[in-house]
């Protein structure tokens, strides 16, 4: 692992931060995540545009620009063809109250390592979700579009689902309609199209969701934004969950109850195929 601190680079066992800063004491701050795969970092551009829209909607003030370098040196000094990249913005270290006009620099993390979050076996057979006893916050009250350093909500789904002895959550609106899960969009096939719930319903608007929405014209397969419950997700023939982290991964059961006839499904694995294609293919290079 190498992580870049507020301008150097070290390995994780000396990287610091203060006590007092924001990020750690109010989640004040945003990240993304990102991939190298096959020395190249995949979409950076369209994460630092992500992570430029949640700054300003901080009033955090940092350097995109800065930023993407931050992103490239600290890939480069970890030197694997293959990595996942974590570049973070907190407010910084300022005095003990919430209040983030007392906070004078931001603190600048970049971790790069190794990340799978499921397993390979759970690739080949599906994973199960459970629906989330909670619901995802609504965009007044915290937009779930800013990649804000405030997972509360998204880690306590996810503990959920692994109380409840599933590998994934379910997150619902306060309407509802499906949000996304807990660190990935949601993705249902049904009859051929291509499904997935708009921003607008609590989704952040995912790199990997934008990637395969792309991909669905190549595939010559018709891709909508559209609200859905989880009575979509229980007739659906797929469905399928992306992210930076996770890739895509099918679903085999949601509460339960299996979905789909035959999982992975094979539209599943054409986009899956195609995705992987892309991001080996795609991307600024690291040499
Ligand atoms: N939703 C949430 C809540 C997430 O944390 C993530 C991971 N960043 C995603 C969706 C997927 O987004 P992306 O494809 O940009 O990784």
């Amino acid at each position: 692992m190498k992580v870049w601190v507020n301008g150097s680079i070290c390995d994780a066992a000396s990287a610091c931060v203060s006590v007092l800063d924001h990020g750690l004491l109010y989640g004040d701050g945003v990240f993304e995540g990102l991939r190298v795969r096959e020395g190249r970092v995949f979409a950076l551009d369209r994460h630092m545009k992500r992570l430029g829209i949640g700054l300003k909607a901080l009033s955090l003030n940092a350097n995109v620009t800065h930023l993407r370098e931050v992103v490239l040196s600290t890939a480069r000094a970890y030197a694997e063809r293959n990595a996942y990249l974590r570049l973070i913005v907190t407010r910084g270290p300022g005095p003990l109250g919430v209040d983030p006009t007392t906070c004078e620099n931001p603190t600048i993390l970049c971790i790069a390592a190794s990340l799978t979050i499921h397993p390979t076996e759970k690739l080949d057979v599906g994973l199960d979700l459970v629906t989330a006893s909670m619901r995802r916050p609504a965009a007044d009250v915290l937009d779930p579009r800013v990649k804000s350093l405030n997972y509360l909500n998204n880690a306590m789904a996810k503990l959920e689902a692994c109380q409840r002895g599933a590998d994934e959550a379910l997150l619902l609106n306060s309407q509802g309609h499906v949000a996304e899960a807990s660190v990935t969009n949601v993705f249902v096939v049904r009859d051929g199209w291509l499904l997935t719930p708009p921003a607008s319903d609590g989704a952040l608007e995912g790199i990997t969701r934008e990637a395969v929405i792309r991909l669905a014209r190549d595939l010559d397969v018709v891709a909508r934004e559209k609200t859905l419950t989880r009575f979509d997700l229980l007739g659906a023939d797929e469905v399928f969950l992306t992210g930076t982290g996770a890739g895509l991964v099918p679903v085999r059961s949601l509460d339960k109850r299996p979905i789909g006839r035959q999982v992975p499904g094979p539209l599943f694995e054409r986009f899956a195929a195609a995705y992987r294609e892309l991001t080996a293919t795609d991307g600024v290079p690291l040499a």
